[in-house]
Order: structure tokens, then C-alpha cells, then sequence
């Protein structure tokens, strides 16, 4: 209890100097960082040198699988900052040490800050952080940004077998393929599919493939996890404006319940996609 108290008082006290909202965050971070089994950590410096922080709930030496949440590709997409921060407090309270995760609240922390969808590269230029990872349907650049390298080494070298993306605000929960394929099913589907509906008994949300049930984009995120790694990788589009974050956060936690040992062995399998002129519209979807 003392040292819940001290992290609040930290954070009250510098509740008076905050530089701007992602210094908010981090003020949360620092009180998570009070409580028993969790660690602060930086994914190293984005672009503009800047550490972009989580909080590790669980313990190296004994964790068997180790999971990741990560919020706020899109820094206008408020609540997805939120819902990790919930997460982390209940994963913390319901501490398992036979799991760890990886909780980043927000990658995105130029974009935050101004709640702007993009971030800003080392080019000064804005990019769409969703559609700067490997896709395999475009032979586009990738990882023009430090921070989507930067979570794509951390899951690669950390062994991550699950993780979930977190956006506003559609109201699903969703799973490969998202890329513009002319079938979204991947040969995980009816797994995928069992899965997510045991989730979203908590939050009522719609589940499907990204392509199916949102709209297809290249070079996103949880394609890019499941594609290259096997990583079981969801998508958590919080609904808006009727969203309860704490039933999404309590969600995620049944969904991380639910999860494999071990990544799918169907890395790299074969996507039909479409043709060229159509995966370069995807880009530049909303
Ligand atoms: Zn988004």
C-alpha cells in the first residue's frame, strides 16, 4: 500500500509540470511501475529521440510465454491508449507469473501529442505508423519509422507469441489477413475465429478478418506479425462513442487467457493477393 501511495503522490506531483499529454502517460506508467511484478522499460528512441515507454508485467527467469499489447499507432485514436494502461492494472492484480506482457501504451507519441493520426519520420514527414511494416502483398519500403522497427525487433527477439494492436473506433476484434487478398481466410481461420468469439463475450464486439469485417490496408501491423512470425496477432478496434475501456481491457485479459504456448506454425504461408493497382489504393485508405 506504500508504495501505491508514493506512486501516486509522484504522480500528483508532477501532474504540475507536464510538458505535453504523452508525459500523462508517463507519469501512469511511472505509478504501474510502483505496484509488485512490473518493470519500466523503454522500445528504444523514435525518431525524434524520444523514448517510447511500457511496462513489463511478469519475470524474465520464470514467464514460460510472453504476449504484447500495444496501443496508439494512430495518435488521435485516444482510448487506445487507455485500454493497455486498464490491462496492465489488470493483469498486475491477477498477476500470473507463468505469462509476461509487454504493455506499450503509445507508439505513436508524436502523433499523440497532437492528436494527429500519423507520425512524424526522421524525414520530417508524416507516415501512417499501420502501413509501415512488411506486407505480402506490396513490395513498398518498410519500416520508414524507428518506432514500428523498433516493436517489430522487440517481438521478433523477445519470442512473442501473442500480441494485441489497439485502435479506435469500429467495435471489433479482428485477425489476418488484412492486406488486399482476394480471400482474407488464412489457414488459422476457424482457430482465429473460436478464439475472438470467446473474447468479445465480455465487449458484444464483431469479429472477422480485418479485410472482412473493417477494410483491407497494406503493411499493417498484425498481418505483419502473423505473416514473418507466426506471432497470433489481433486487432482491438474500440467502439466509440458507447465504449466501456474497462470491459475492453477486461476482454483482452479472457483473450490472453485463451492463448497458444507457442506461435502458429503456418508462418509465411502463401497470400492470394490482388493485383498491384488495387494494393497501392490500400495505402491510402482511411
Ligand atoms: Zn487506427
Amino acid at each position: 500500500m506504500k508504495k501505491i501511495l508514493a506512486g501516486l503522490i509522484l504522480a500528483a506531483v508532477s501532474l504540475s509540470s507536464f510538458a505535453d499529454d504523452y508525459d500523462k502517460i508517463l507519469a501512469r506508467l511511472n505509478t504501474l511501475d510502483q505496484l509488485p511484478n512490473t518493470t519500466l522499460f523503454s522500445l528504444g528512441k523514435n525518431d525524434q529521440n524520444r523514448d517510447i515507454m511500457g511496462i513489463i508485467v511478469g519475470d524474465e527467469s520464470r514467464a514460460k510465454t510472453k504476449h504484447v499489447v500495444v496501443g496508439t499507432h494512430h495518435g488521435n485514436e485516444r482510448a487506445a491508449a487507455e485500454v493497455p494502461v486498464f490491462f496492465a492494472e489488470l493483469v498486475i492484480q491477477s498477476y500470473d507469473p507463468s505469462v509476461l506482457y509487454y504493455i506499450i501504451p503509445v507508439l505513436n507519441i508524436s502523433g499523440y501529442n497532437v492528436y494527429r493520426r500519423g507520425e512524424t519520420g526522421a524525414d520530417g514527414k508524416v507516415h501512417d505508423s499501420n502501413r509501415d511494416y512488411e506486407d505480402a502483398c506490396t513490395t513498398k519500403q518498410d519500416f520508414v519509422l524507428k518506432s514500428t522497427a523498433l516493436i517489430a525487433e522487440l517481438i521478433e527477439r523477445e519470442d512473442v507469441v501473442t500480441a494485441v494492436s489497439v485502435h479506435g473506433y469500429v467495435g471489433t476484434f479482428t485477425y489476418p489477413w488484412g492486406t488486399e487478398a482476394r480471400n482474407y481466410a488464412t489457414e488459422d481461420d476457424a482457430f482465429f475465429s473460436e478464439w475472438a468469439k470467446k473474447a468479445v463475450k465480455i465487449n458484444n464486439y464483431k469479429i472477422g478478418t480485418h479485410g472482412a469485417a473493417i477494410y483491407p490496408a497494406t503493411g499493417a501491423f498484425e498481418d505483419w506479425a502473423y505473416y514473418k512470425l507466426g506471432v497470433w496477432s489481433f486487432l482491438l478496434e474500440i467502439k466509440s462513442p458507447s465504449s466501456d475501456l474497462k470491459r475492453d481491457a477486461q476482454s483482452l485479459v479472457e483473450f490472453f487467457k485463451n492463448s497458444p504456448s507457442e506461435r502458429s506454425l503456418k508462418v509465411g504461408q502463401q497470400v492470394n493477393c490482388m493485383d498491384r493497382i488495387l494494393k497501392s489504393l490500400g495505402n491510402s485508405r482511411p
